[in-house]
């Protein structure tokens, strides 16, 4: 079977679940194989196989992570083209993104973003314009570059051998040209990663204020979920910027989306529309936000909210 390469997004070698969710993913295109930039592998390694990796590609050298991201690209093209693998499935993050370009770059292939699916045929499918419309494509240059948005497949453990083998890669000075000086560690709460969670709870201009997102986390906090934002809520000041969601925000498509006191601008849609299932809590039955709602509830979000958090207490015992 064909190898596909899937490089791991981690921190310290505590494994990201989106990597798990493109193991799962690269099991039904082939032959998944890690790829693992940094120190931690030996932290790693056992949940990479156990999620499918049959190999893991170790490279652990200090140069490769201390230069933003042009590195991890030089050390995929290498791969590329030492392995001819099917497929390159890369986390569609940021830094993700940043790389794919990079990598479709140096392999001369194809690179298609914000996957949703992949097929077997390895057919992409993309939502985009706010979700209105669909896009199946297919990379037809070099090996198939996808990026896969965070939740697009449920994980699956299916255990391999998650074989290591060390890899190195010698850099251009193009490569490391931009160093990274300084790391800052982001204040973590209890609550999951905003583009990971399962569950995201978001408030726009109709929570009327900071202290409506202290009742969009009350929320959250029943249902284990992360809280998002509009850019109306985040330019207002009412909830820092890193949770704004959309064009201009961050991506999410979790299993369930609540949306409260959010009108539905398309740029607000952009970051949401895949979730898998979106409530809407509006006063005005006329808000856009309800043509992609599953459920909706037309009223008060502060009549509306408590109730719902008094009912989840309640079935939580
Ligand atoms: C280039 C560009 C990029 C942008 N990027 C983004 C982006 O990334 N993310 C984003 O969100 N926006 C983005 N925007 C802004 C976007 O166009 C909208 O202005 C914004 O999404 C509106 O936020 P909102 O829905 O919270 O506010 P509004 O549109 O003002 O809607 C508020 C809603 O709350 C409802 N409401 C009010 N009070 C209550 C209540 N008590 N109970 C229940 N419902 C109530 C109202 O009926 C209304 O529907 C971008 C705009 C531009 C031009």
């Amino acid at each position: 079977m064909a190898e596909i390469l899937v490089l791991v997004d981690h921190v310290d070698g505590s494994v990201k679940k989106v990597t798990l969710e493109l193991l799962t993913l690269a099991r039904s295109l082939g032959e998944p194989s890690a790829v693992f930039v940094g120190s931690g592998a030996d932290a790693a390694a056992a949940t990479l196989a156990e999620y499918g990796a049959g190999t893991v590609y170790v490279a652990d050298a200090a140069d490769l992570t201390d230069h933003v991201v042009a590195p991890k690209a030089a050390l995929l093209a290498q791969l590329v083209a030492e392995k001819a693998p099917a497929a390159v499935l890369i986390a569609s993050t940021a830094e993700g993104k940043e790389i794919a370009g990079r990598l479709a770059v140096k392999a001369n292939s194809g690179v298609i973003t914000d996957a949703v699916g992949v097929s077997p045929e390895l057919v992409a499918t993309q939502s985009i314009f706010g979700g209105s419309t669909i896009v199946k494509s297919k990379v037809s240059t070099g090996t198939p570059i996808i990026t896969v948005r965070p939740n697009s497949t449920a994980p699956e453990a299916a255990p391999a051998a998650g074989t290591r083998a060390d890899v190195s890669v010698s850099l251009t000075p193009v490569d490391t040209a931009a160093k990274i000086t300084d790391r800052v560690k982001e204040e973590k709460g209890a609550r999951p990663e905003l583009s990971e969670a399962a569950i995201v709870v978001s408030g726009g201009r109709g929570v009327g204020g900071p202290e409506g997102f202290e009742l969009m986390e009350k929320l959250a906090d029943a249902l284990g979920g992360a809280v998002g934002a509009s850019r109306a809520a985040t330019d207002a000041g009412w909830y820092p910027h890193q949770y704004q969601v959309g064009q201009t925000g961050k991506t999410v498509s979790p299993q369930l989306y609540i949306a409260n006191g959010i009108s539905g601008a398309i740029q607000h849609r952009a970051g949401m529309q895949t979730s898998k299932t979106i409530i809407v809590v509006n006063k005005d039955p006329e808000a856009p936000i309800f043509e992609l709602a599953d459920y909706g509830v037309v009223g008060d979000l502060f009549d509306v909210v408590p109730q719902l958090i008094e009912e989840i207490d309640k079935r939580k015992g």
